[in-house]
């Protein structure tokens, strides 16, 4: 089939990838160059944490972000076999850690219960360290008196992915520079397709012109900082849980950090204020001064585009589907959702044949 996918983040991508695969012709169409994002794909901090979103997650999200981690490593290794020059893209799956400054405690009992009611089958995949546990695994943070560690957990390098899906695109698919705006775009594109995959994330907020009902989407703005500093060692992502809004970080290769993230109830991508610079860096700061020698590499700014419910939806109109409302859990949920567009063309498909 003739498939255009508008859109190049994470779940675009990750469409593009599995039809590529299944010999569809692809489109691609993005309104940045796909070697250029500035999307949220490219911002994020690429974790995959399901346990350590069901603060943030109702447990649709959280089932679908357990079933994802299971498939992430076949998605890399296919992106390797598609184009084996292609770098390795960083994955590593040795659980996460959540923790608190003593003046937080009362939020860190919190999630330990949210931890203990919510994760259900999964609760053998949350433990409870003491301090000398704590520092056995992460020694940078002897601060601490006691943490969480969830097992399962990972992350990837989301910048790395985003190189090498584009170079998989551009052996395997037509890309296309554009921006889809108008309800005249939408009909030509579903003229000239046998599908339309609409993959706009937060540009599809408050722009009615496709066919499908995405009208509730809202943005949530989310900053980040990325640091380099080979003084502090530490092998896993750490959330720090605070009153207002927890704050991780998360190791990347090359002495990198991603500290973040705000989330304020805005769709301005003007960047990083002065309130949220200090919020991540006193953070920081406080988790080990030998960040105090962290060199800032740069700061960001994304818009998470989420429904009320925090749930990602599908919405299909004749041969245009779209999915949107992958708020903080793109990485996280992005290969099962993807798998549930796939099911939707094929069933359709098939209905039409029938
Ligand atoms: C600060 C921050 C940290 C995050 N950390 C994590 C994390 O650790 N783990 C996790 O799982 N998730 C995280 N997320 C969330 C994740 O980044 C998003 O859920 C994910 O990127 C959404 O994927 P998407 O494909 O729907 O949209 P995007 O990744 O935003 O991509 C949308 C694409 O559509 C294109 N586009 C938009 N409008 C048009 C148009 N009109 N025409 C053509 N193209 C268009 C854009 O250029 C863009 O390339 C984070 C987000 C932020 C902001």
């Amino acid at each position: 089939m003739n498939i255009a996918i508008v859109g190049a983040g994470v779940l675009g991508r990750l469409l593009a990838l599995t039809l590529i695969e299944q010999k569809h012709q692809i489109t691609v169409i993005d309104k940045q160059p796909l070697h250029e994002p500035t999307n949220a794909a490219y911002v994020s901090a690429g974790m995959l944490c399901p346990l350590g979103e069901v603060i943030h997650a109702p447990a649709a999200v959280v089932a679908m972000g357990l079933e994802s981690l299971k498939v992430w490593p076949d998605i890399l290794s296919q992106l390797q076999a598609l184009d084996p020059e292609n770098e390795t893209v960083f994955f590593a799956q040795q659980g996460s850690l959540a923790l608190s400054f003593p003046a937080d405690a009362s939020s860190f009992a919190q999630l330990k219960q949210d931890l203990e009611h919510k994760t259900g089958e999964q609760r053998h995949q949350v433990e409870t360290l003491n301090r000398q546990q704590l520092l056995d695994l992460e020694p940078a943070l002897n601060k601490f008196g006691d943490a969480v560690l969830l097992g399962n957990e990972g992350q990837l390098c989301n910048r790395s992915f985003l190189r090498s899906s584009t170079r998989v695109i551009g052996k395997y698919a037509a890309t296309e520079l554009a921006n889809i705006q108008t309800t005249a775009d939408w009909q030509s594109l579903c003229n000239r397709y046998d599908w339309v995959l609409d993959c706009r994330g937060s540009g599809a907020i408050a722009n009615t012109t496709s066919p499908t009902d995405m009208t509730q989407l809202r943005g949530l703005r989310g900053e980040v900082i990325r640091v380099r500093c080979p003084e502090v060692q530490l092998s896993r992502p750490v959330r720090v849980v605070h009153p207002r809004a927890s704050i991780y970080i998360v190791p990347k290769p090359s002495h990198e950090f991603v500290v973040g993230a705000t989330e304020i109830e805005s769709h301005s991508e003007h960047p990083i204020t002065v309130r949220s610079t200090l919020e991540l860096l006193s953070t920081l700061y406080a988790v080990n001064s030998g960040f105090a020698e962290a060199v800032v590499l740069e700061t960001n700014v994304g818009i998470r585009a989420a429904f009320d419910d925090h749930q990602p939806r599908v919405e299909r109109q004749d041969n245009l589907i779209s999915a949107n409302g992958l708020y903080r859990h793109g990485w996280l949920v992005g290969p099962a959702l993807a798998q549930q567009v796939i099911y939707l063309m094929q069933e359709a498909t098939h209905e039409r044949a029938h």
